[in-house]
């Protein structure tokens, strides 16, 4: 496969499962870790086999042959949102192939939360099967990200040549993911969530607010006197961040 092709790569839906089965087998026989569909642990070594399973099976192993920069791949334990991320650390028209890096990390949390709350779970529009299923769905986002930025200096999955790439490829039918995020673990078993009216003790005294946030802790707008933030009523508020098993749902 040239260069110019690459971008132009379109597959049926069957030879697309077809093949995404294939590299599944593939990278289990392959792994140290991963032995099953279900990951509990990977390395950073894995996503450079998966790496290289699709650039056989779906790129006619245009990489291994062709290119001539540098893929780093990571696993990222601090992505709270994205699963996944890919950067052009160095990517620009005038440079050789040579200087050309990228790095692809894919936020691991969401493979082991992956059992954590029993709902359905979609990643580019696919709903998944498994943790593992989750991974090589965004794998495969990143990899369009990858090549976007390859081919044309530039990515972005909000747009349309993007969108196109990725249902062309991969038959992705969107570019978001519903996977279990940590703050909804936290909202799942304290019953709370964003925009719920709460209240707790400060300084020996109720105080009633909401919740604007859920991180470790919970950020919550309370009413106060003093408060510095103000609503389109008037009433002011302070913010504060609290421990969500001090909070009570009213
Ligand atoms: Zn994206």
């Amino acid at each position: 496969m040239e260069k110019a092709k690459l971008g132009n790569i379109s597959y049926g839906e069957q030879y697309i499962n077809t093949r995404r089965n294939a590299i599944r087998k593939e990278l289990i026989k392959t792994s140290k870790n991963i032995d099953s569909g279900v990951i509990d642990t990977i390395s950073d070594e894995d996503l450079k086999i998966l790496f290289y399973l699709y650039d056989k099976y779906f790129f006619e192993n245009y990489f291994i042959n062709n290119f001539k920069g540098t893929i780093n791949f990571a696993l990222s334990r601090r992505m709270s949102k994205s699963a996944g991320s890919t950067t052009a650390l160095k990517s620009n028209w005038a440079m050789p192939e040579e200087k050309e890096k990228y790095e692809i990390k894919i936020g691991v949390n969401f493979l082991f939360q992956y059992y954590e709350l029993s709902r359905e779970k979609t990643v580019a529009g696919i709903k998944t099967e498994d943790s593992l299923h989750a991974l090589l769905i965004t794998f495969e986002h990143e990899l369009i990200h990858l090549i976007e930025f390859y081919l044309f200096g530039n990515s972005s999955c909000k747009k349309r040549r993007f969108k196109t790439m990725a249902e062309n490829f991969f038959g992705h039918k969107g570019v978001y993911h519903s996977l279990i995020t940590k703050s909804e673990i936290l909202s799942s078993n304290y019953g709370l969530k964003i925009g719920d009216k709460v209240s707790f003790v400060h300084k020996n005294k109720i105080k009633y607010g909401y919740i604007y946030r859920i991180n470790k802790r919970a950020t919550i707008y309370f009413l106060d006197r003093k408060g510095i933030y103000i609503d389109s009523k008037g009433n002011r508020y302070l913010k504060a961040y609290i421990s969500l098993e001090l909070l009570k749902k009213e």
